[in-house]
């Protein structure tokens, strides 16, 4: 099964894809995450995309489709994918199509979390994680036991510096000039499902649940 998260930063991507990952046994791919591991290590990759990432930019789509090429090539055996942050343009997604064709593969759901931005805005200026075990805190709904302290490794929370307030409106600005386009794109080829993320965590993974399973026994 192949699924792609598509919504805006702040939206719940990453909190889904690691729920509905763990349930529907698929393997999570976040560009996100791959490229922020890849600047924590320091590596080539990494020392290309960050500028990029810490100004709110996209980071060069070939760099970005040879990482994930290389990772979904990876992870081939599995029972299937969540695309998490990818694509996250037309020219991304036309790409990831024709790597699709020649693969035969096919993309079930394209699942849109969809949210206003005076919500986007205010979950993301809440947003603290730990850098251990990237576990994802937000003020004042998901509170660690213990004030800046994550519960599982007792680490210093941190925020990432692409939730500043100026880098905010700058993704925000992004995702409206070149990822939005991508949910009339999947509408049109009628794989796209709106999900109303503007309620509780616990509702939306619900709602994706139900909708993914009606792919499953279609
Ligand atoms: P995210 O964690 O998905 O919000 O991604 C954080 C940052 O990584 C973005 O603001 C971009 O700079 C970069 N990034 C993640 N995915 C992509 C992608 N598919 N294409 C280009 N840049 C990306």
């Amino acid at each position: 099964m192949i699924l792609i998260l598509l919504g805006a930063p702040g939206s719940g991507k990453g909190t889904q894809a690691k729920r509905l990952t763990e349930k529907l046994g698929l393997t999570h791919l976040s560009t996100g995450d791959i490229l922020r591991e890849a600047v924590k290590a320091g590596t080539d990759l990494g020392n290309k995309a960050k500028g990029f990432m810490n100004s709110g930019e996209l980071v060069p789509d070939d760099l970005i489709i040879d990482m994930i090429t290389a990772k979904m090539e990876e992870n081939a055996a599995g029972a299937g994918f969540m695309l998490d942050g990818f694509p996250r343009n037309l020219a991304q997604a036309e790409r990831l199509s024709e790597i699709f064709e020649k693969k035969n593969l096919v993309i079930d759901q394209v699942i849109y979390l969809n949210a206003p931005e005076a919500e986007l805005v205010k979950r993301l200026s809440g947003r603290f994680y730990c850098p251990q075990c990237n576990a994802g805190y937000n003020y004042p709904m998901h509170l660690p036991k213990n004030e800046g302290v994550c519960d599982n490794e007792g680490e210093k929370l941190l925020r990432r510096p692409d939730d500043e307030e100026d880098v905010v409106q700058k993704r925000l600005s992004v995702y409206r000039e070149q990822t939005s386009p991508l949910e009339e794109y999947y509408r049109s080829q009628g794989n796209l499902v709106e999900i109303d993320a503007n309620t509780s965590p616990d509702q939306v993974t619900e709602e994706i649940i139900s909708s993914v399973s009606k792919v499953k026994t279609a």
